[in-house]
């Protein structure tokens, strides 16, 4: 288990404290050092958890990845799949491509989740942040205006650190979501999913070059996805009281669920376990000073690879408005809209993820056949193999109920390649090439873009949604003006 190298002693007082250093606590950690928001992040494990569960980065998450300077160190690290596709067997039933997505990222980034950790411990640390390690939040008391809360560390000593803000990021068991009384309601599945990281034989390793393969066969449901290296990922349901797979098993899996000829094809497991899946959304993502994200505010089957890139982008939604509102720009209330835009998103995705495990795991083989003649259809229907892809890719997440009419709508994601961000600086869009010696930098929290074909001056948030259209071309009046164009009235 990699250990943090930094062992700071714990401040008694901060403006956020995050309680949960997974991918979620970190994106944030690292998001608000960058803004230079005064914050605390403790995790009570020693290290990264070793293993991959999340396999799978999605475009929108490099996106913001890059924005906090993490994205291309990790691209290095992971291998780049076209997209994904579902399988009979060896029968393509259907094929999702990124490439044609708009996105500097088009291509699904298969990378273990601790890579991805390691990475953003790696770029918080160059921050000049870090992980207090084996701090355990163990119970916090509000205390208008802030919070205090009681802290466990290595030494078995209690501390108490006072905070403006708590941030529970402690995943789906959440303490912090317990103790502030929020509802997590949803469902908890009984089936049992067995998972398995192997090195697989050539032959076998053909089937699933394309990407993440979901084959449905009348067996059930087996997903294949190349890792890093020559490291697959097999995750498949499972009859309940199955022990984790071993090689034999992995094999049995394939010859039974997967491509034809796939027999003989492991070579050695390196993990192996077991798992259950819930579907549930907190009912709310604040209360008062206290807030939730990741899987701390919503949890769903790992099937479409969405739990840790919906964390990455919470923690992208919240990390802009704590420092806003931290710093004067905005007043409280733009913390509301973090739950009033997140938390109809995490709702969608629990359906959607839930609807295409029940459709993919059909167990009547009648049903199946029907299920894929569907899906061959819809893969023949212009528009709905590319809406998947940016559905998957988490390219198409609004925040906005505004019908699209083609004109600039706030909310609405604006593509880097459009325009192309700075870090987290708030972004002014002007049209035409540069001119009257408006710099791209120097004016604060804001940087600004010249975008040759641009119909109209854009403000684009920290988090790359579009905040509003037709805004004046002077960077000095945007400014002054900025509390107009924050998304407090939609
Ligand atoms: C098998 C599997 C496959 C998956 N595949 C994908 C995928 O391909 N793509 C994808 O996007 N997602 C995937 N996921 C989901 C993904 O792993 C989670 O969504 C992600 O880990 C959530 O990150 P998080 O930071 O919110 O929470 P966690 O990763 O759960 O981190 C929570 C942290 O909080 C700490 N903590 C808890 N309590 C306390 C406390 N009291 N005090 C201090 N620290 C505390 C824990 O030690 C932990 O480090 C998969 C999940 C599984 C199980």
């Amino acid at each position: 288990m990699p250990k943090s190298p930094a062992i700071t002693a714990l401040p008694c007082r901060t403006d956020v404290l995050i309680s949960g250093a997974g991918p979620t606590g970190l994106t944030l950690a690292a998001g608000l050092r960058r803004l230079g928001v005064d914050h605390v992040l403790i995790d009570r494990n020693a290290g990264i958890q070793p293993g991959s569960k999340a396999a799978a980065v999605q475009p929108r998450a490099l996106e913001y990845l890059d924005r906090i300077g993490v994205g291309t160190g990790l691209v290095k690290d992971g291998h780049k799949a076209r997209g994904f596709c579902l399988h009979d067997r060896d029968r393509t039933l259907l094929r999702a491509c990124y490439d044609r997505l708009d996105t500097p990222h088009p291509y699904m980034l298969l990378a273990s989740q601790q890579t991805t950790e390691e990475h953003l411990v790696r770029q918080l640390a160059e921050l000049g942040g870090t992980v207090h390690r084996e701090h355990r939040l163990v119970g916090f008391a509000v205390d208008f205006p802030g919070v205090t809360v009681t802290v466990a560390g290595p030494d078995g000593v209690l501390r108490a650190v006072t905070t403006r803000y708590l941030v529970g990021c402690d995943g789906v068991h959440s303490q912090v979501r317990d103790a502030v009384g929020i509802g997590f309601p949803g469902q908890a599945p009984e089936q049992l999913f067995a998972l398995a990281d192997v090195y697989l034989k050539p032959g076998a390793r053909a089937a699933v070059s394309e990407g993440a393969t979901f084959f449905l066969s009348g067996a059930g449901l087996l997903l294949v996805s190349p890792l890093a290296g020559d490291l697959y990922r097999l995750v498949a349901p499972v009859s309940s009281g199955s022990p984790p797979p071993d090689a034999k098993a992995v094999e049995h899996l394939l010859a039974r669920r997967g491509p034809v000829g796939g027999t003989g094809s492991v070579d050695r497991v390196v993990t192996a376990s077991t798992y259950r899946t819930q579907e549930r959304v907190a009912e709310q993502f604040r209360s008062g000073p206290v807030f939730l994200a990741g899987d701390a505010a919503h949890t769903h089957s790992p099937a479409g690879a969405q739990g840790m890139n919906t964390g990455i982008q919470d923690a992208g939604n919240l990390a802009w408005k704590l420092h806003a509102v931290l710093t004067g720009i905005a007043p409280e209330a733009l913390l509301d809209t973090y739950h009033r835009e997140r938390q109809p998103v995490a709702a969608q995705l629990v359906a959607l993820t839930g609807q295409f495990s029940r459709i993919a795991a059909l167990a009547d083989p009648a049903a199946g056949r029907r299920r894929n003649a569907l899906l061959v259809a819809a893969a023949a229907t212009e528009g709905i193999t590319d809406w998947l892809a940016a559905t998957l890719a988490q390219l198409d997440v609004a925040y906005t109920s505004e019908p699209d009419l083609g004109v600039p709508r706030p909310g609405t994601r604006v593509s880097p390649v459009a325009v192309p961000p700075d870090g987290l600086h708030w972004t002014l869009a002007l049209p035409g090439t540069p001119r009257r010696g408006i710099t791209a930098s120097g004016h604060g929290v804001l940087a600004v873009r010249y975008v040759p074909d641009l119909p109209t001056t854009l403000l684009v948030r920290p988090d790359g949604y579009l905040a509003a259209a037709g805004v004046p071309d002077s960077p000095a009046k945007v400014i002054d003006r900025i509390g107009e164009y924050l998304p407090l009235a939609q």
